[in-house]
C-alpha cells in the first residue's frame, strides 16, 4: 500500500472521551488497499481495530499500538435506484450521505441513530436500532447483501441467508472489514413527521403511553427526568411521531434545504457555542435545574398538543449542538443502556434511578424506548425497553460510578435483560457472558477461528471482556 495516504499515529477514544488509546492510522480508498493493510499488519505484528467515525461512546474502536483501519475515506454511493429505493454504497458512507441523497427522491433510511455521523460499516457492526425499533427492528433487518474483506485477505459477498451473515452484522468488527452495503430505504411521501408531545407525570403513565401508541406510531420515544423522586419519579416527555401522508402534504419538505438543522438556535444564538454553556451547568446541581426547567417546559407549552417536525430535526435531534460532548471534559462521560423485557422494564428501571440518587451519581440524560428482539448474533434488543443513560465520569469517583453500573446490571440479568457493546464502558465480563449465554459464545469462537484464525482484529472492547478471546490457539498480540 502506498504510505503516503494517510498512515500516522493518533490518540483516539470512543465518542464519551474517558479512555484513550494511541493508534497508527490507515485510511484505505480500495479494496486492495484493505487488504494491504492486513498484510503490514501481519507482517509487522500488529493487531487491526477496524474503526468507522468513532462514535461508538466507549472503546469499541481503539486498542493500544493496533493498526486502526479508518473505513471512512471508501464513501462513495455505487448505485441509487429511485423506483424500488435500493441503494448500493461503499460502507464508509454516512447516515447522513444517505439521507441527503436520496430524500429528494422520497426516501429515507429505513432506520438512523440519534445522530447522523455513524458509518454504514460501524452502525452495521453494532446494529444499530432507531427511535422505530419497536415497528422495523434494526439496520441490519433491511441489508439487502454486504461485502466484507476478512483478514486473511478474501473478499465475501453475504445475503441474509448467509450463516455468517447475523455475525458480521452485530459481531463488533470481528469477522472482517465491511466495504459494501446495499440497503432498502424506507419510501416517504413527505420530509415531515407529526409529532405528539405528551408529558408523563411518573412511570406508570410513561408505560401506559409506549403501550397505548406501539401499535400505530412509526417513531415512540421518551425522556426520563433522572433527578425526579417520590411520586414525580419516572417524569418526562414523551414523543410519539407517524409520517406524514395525504392530499394536503407539501412536497417541498422533502428538499435537503428544508431539511437542513439550523445554525443560530431560536434565530440568535450560534449552536456552535451551546456546549460551553452547558459545560457551566453540567453538574449535579446544573443538571437537576435543566432537567427540572425541561420538564416544566414541556408541561407548560407542548403536553398533548401535535406539531410537525422535519425528519432530520425529530431523528437527530443530538446533532443541534455540536461538539455536548466536551460539556462532559475534562474526564469524559459513558453512556450506559440496558433493555429489559416489559414485564420488568418499569420496575428495573426506577430501582436503576433509585441506586443513582443514593449514590449521588445521578445521570445527567435518560432516554426510554421500546424495541423488538433480533436473532442477530450479538443482538441487544429484547421484547421491552431500554433505558439510556448518560453518567459524567470524575477521575475521582470513578470507582463508586462503576460499582453504580455494576449493581444496575445485576437487577438487569435477574431480570432476563440485556446490553448493547456500541454504549458498553462497564460489563464485567460475567455479565456480558451471561446475557448471551454459552452457546452465543462458541458460535463466535467457532466463526473467529474459521474468518480470524490469528486473531487479528481485536479493540479495547475486547481485551477488557477475555470471554471474547479465549480459547483461541494462536494470539496475535
Ligand atoms: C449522539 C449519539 C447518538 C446515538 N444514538 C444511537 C441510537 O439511537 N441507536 C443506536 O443503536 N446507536 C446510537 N448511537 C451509537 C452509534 O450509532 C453506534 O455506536 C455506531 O456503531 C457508530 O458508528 P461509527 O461509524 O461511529 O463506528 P465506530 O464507533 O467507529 O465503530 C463501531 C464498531 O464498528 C466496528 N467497525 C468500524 N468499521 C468497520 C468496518 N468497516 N467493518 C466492520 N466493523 C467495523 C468497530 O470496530 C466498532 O466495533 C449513538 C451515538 C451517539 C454518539
Amino acid at each position: 500500500m502506498n504510505r503516503a495516504i494517510g498512515d500516522r499515529v493518533a490518540r483516539l477514544s470512543g465518542y464519551g472521551q474517558r479512555t484513550f488509546a494511541d493508534g497508527y492510522i490507515f485510511r484505505p480508498g480500495s479494496v486492495e488497499e484493505v487488504i494491504n493493510v492486513f498484510h503490514e499488519a501481519r507482517r509487522d505484528g500488529r493487531n487491526v481495530t477496524l474503526r468507522g467515525a468513532g462514535r461508538s461512546y466507549g472503546d469499541q474502536a481503539i486498542y493500544p499500538e493496533a493498526y486502526v483501519l479508518e473505513i471512512g475515506r471508501m464513501n462513495r454511493i455505487l448505485s441509487w435506484d429511485a423506483q424500488s429505493g435500493i441503494i448500493d454504497c461503499e460502507a464508509g458512507a454516512t447516515i447522513e450521505t444517505l439521507w441527503r441523497h436520496t430524500i429528494e427522491d422520497g426516501w429515507w433510511p429505513p432506520v438512523v441513530s440519534g445522530t447522523m455521523y455513524p458509518t454504514l460499516a460501524g452502525a452495521l457492526a453494532m446494529n444499530i436500532h432507531g427511535k422505530n425499533n419497536f415497528r422495523v427492528g434494526t439496520l441490519g433487518e433491511h441489508v439487502l447483501d454486504l461485502e466484507i474483506v476478512t483478514p486473511t485477505g478474501e473478499k465475501l459477498t453475504l445475503l441474509p441467508t448467509d450463516p455468517l451473515f447475523p455475525a458480521v452484522i452485530s459481531g463488533f468488527g470481528m469477522f472482517g472489514v465491511i466495504v459494501r452495503v446495499k440497503l432498502q430505504m424506507k419510501k416517504l411521501e413527505s420530509g415531515n413527521l407529526k409529532v405528539l408531545a405528551v408529558s408523563p407525570a411518573n412511570w406508570d403513565e410513561q408505560f401506559e403511553l409506549f403501550e397505548e401508541h406501539e401499535t400505530e406510531a412509526d417513531y415512540m420515544v421518551s425522556w426520563v427526568d433522572c433527578f425526579a423522586k417520590g411520586t414525580e419519579a419516572g417524569r418526562g416527555q414523551f414523543h410519539a411521531a407517524w409520517y406524514e401522508n395525504g392530499e394536503s402534504i407539501d412536497r417541498r419538505s422533502l428538499w435537503v434545504s428544508r431539511q437542513d438543522l439550523p445554525d443560530m438556535i431560536m434565530g440568535i444564538f450560534p449552536k456552535s457555542l451551546v456546549w460551553r454553556v452547558l459545560k457551566l451547568l453540567c453538574n449535579r446541581t446544573g443538571m437537576r435545574l435543566l432537567n427540572w426547567a425541561k420538564d416544566r417546559a414541556g408541561r407548560l407549552l407542548d403536553n398533548g398538543k401535535f406539531h410537525t417536525q422535519s425528519l432530520v430535526a425529530f431523528s437527530f435531534l443530538l446533532d443541534y449542538v455540536p461538539n455536548w460532548r466536551n460539556a462532559y471534559l475534562p474526564d469524559g462521560f459513558i453512556q450506559y443502556q440496558s433493555f429489559v423485557p416489559k414485564e420488568h422494564a418499569k420496575r428495573v428501571f426506577s430501582e436503576q434511578i433509585k441506586l443513582q440518587q443514593e449514590s449521588k451519581l445521578e445521570s445527567f440524560l435518560g432516554v426510554l424506548k421500546r424495541h423488538r428482539p433480533d436473532s442477530f448474533l450479538f443482538s441487544h434488543a429484547v421484547d421491552g425497553y431500554s433505558l439510556a443513560m448518560d453518567f459524567k465520569v470524575t477521575k475521582a469517583r470513578w470507582d463508586e460510578l462503576e460499582l453504580l453500573c455494576h449493581r444496575m446490571n445485576d437487577i438487569v440479568l435477574a431480570a432476563g435483560g440485556r446490553f448493547y457493546l456500541a454504549k458498553d464502558s462497564t460489563l464485567r465480563p460475567e455479565d456480558f457472558q451471561q446475557y448471551l449465554g454459552d452457546s452465543t459464545l462458541k458460535e463466535f469462537w467457532r466463526l473467529k477461528r474459521l474468518i480470524d484464525p490469528e486473531n487479528i482484529l481485536m479493540s479495547s472492547l475486547t481485551s477488557r471482556l477475555p470471554v471474547l478471546r479465549t480459547p483461541l490457539e494462536h494470539h496475535h498480540e
